[in-house]
């Protein structure tokens, strides 16, 4: 099998959704009801939108839908900023599905009351909804607590639900552990869902922290940009954050010159 030696490059995770599609894999939504070759596919947002616009482009172009999670409490997008509306709208138009990572670990250190948890979650839910054509229905818990697992809520499904979860196979990439543990090693299960963070991935490959590395001096040079333009030069341009292309090599957005000290 071609993918049994991961590498984490968009070029893998093309070879991936073949061998899937190739299976004779279905891509479902999380409102459906899953039969036997069903595939639920879940991104997490959690650093980088653009990156999340790669993936969904690779897999519209194999006909597969998925869904799209991201966070309202981020430090390092936010939803109704510009551009990223500007990535909901091309997402939903490419077919995928948006969802609600939740933080738990934004509001509680311990287990919070079901009435606490649906007031926060439908609050955050609403505010995802402002910028997405559809109604919120799914929620992926960030960094999930013990307490979240095979758990069903009254108002929203959750990705660890058991029918998602624990029923069907499960394959995460977290840390980038895909590493040791390729997803098909054991073959293509009946049923599973799968969790891919386009954060993780890249043109080339690199390791987890290299990874977060790369994404931080992005961050920064985007945010040195922004301040210089908004700030310094006073433009109030954004067309040039609507730079959807997600790049490797951290200088590429670092040519910006820095921040001239205004007198
Ligand atoms: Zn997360």
């Amino acid at each position: 099998m071609t993918t049994d030696e991961v590498a984490f490059t968009f070029e893998w995770y093309g070879d991936f959704l073949d061998e899937l599609c190739d299976h004779g894999c279905r891509f479902r939504g999380y409102e459906e009801d899953l039969a036997a070759g069903d595939v639920l596919l879940r991104h997490d947002v959690d650093w980088s939108p653009r990156r999340a616009l790669r993936t969904a482009r690779m897999e519209a172009d194999r006909g597969i839908e998925a869904t799209y999670f991201f966070l309202v409490t981020s430090p390092f997008y936010t939803v109704t900023h510009k551009p990223n509306r500007e990535i909901f709208s091309r997402l939903e138009a490419l077919g995928h599905d948006v969802g609600l990572h939740f933080s738990t670990h934004q509001y509680w250190a311990d287990e919070p009351s079901e009435d606490a948890l649906q007031e926060r979650v439908a609050a955050e839910k609403a505010i995802l909804a402002q910028v997405t054509d559809d109604p919120i229905e799914t929620v992926s818990f960030h960094r999930p607590p013990e307490w979240v697992f095979r758990r069903t809520f009254p108002d929203f499904a959750s990705t660890y639900e058991e029918r998602f979860f624990s029923d069907i196979a499960y394959r995460g990439d977290s840390n980038q552990r895909w590493r040791e543990e390729p997803p098909l090693e054991d073959g293509i299960p009946e049923r599973m869902q799968v969790l891919m963070h386009p954060g993780l991935w890249g043109n080339r490959d690199a390791t987890f922290v290299e990874r977060l590395e790369r994404l931080m001096s992005q961050t920064l040079g985007r945010t040195r940009r922004f301040m210089h333009e908004q700030f310094v030069e006073k433009k109030y341009n954004i067309d040039e954050f609507c730079d959807f292309e997600p790049r490797d090599d951290g200088a590429a957005e670092s040519v910006v010159s820095p921040p001239r000290p205004s007198r």
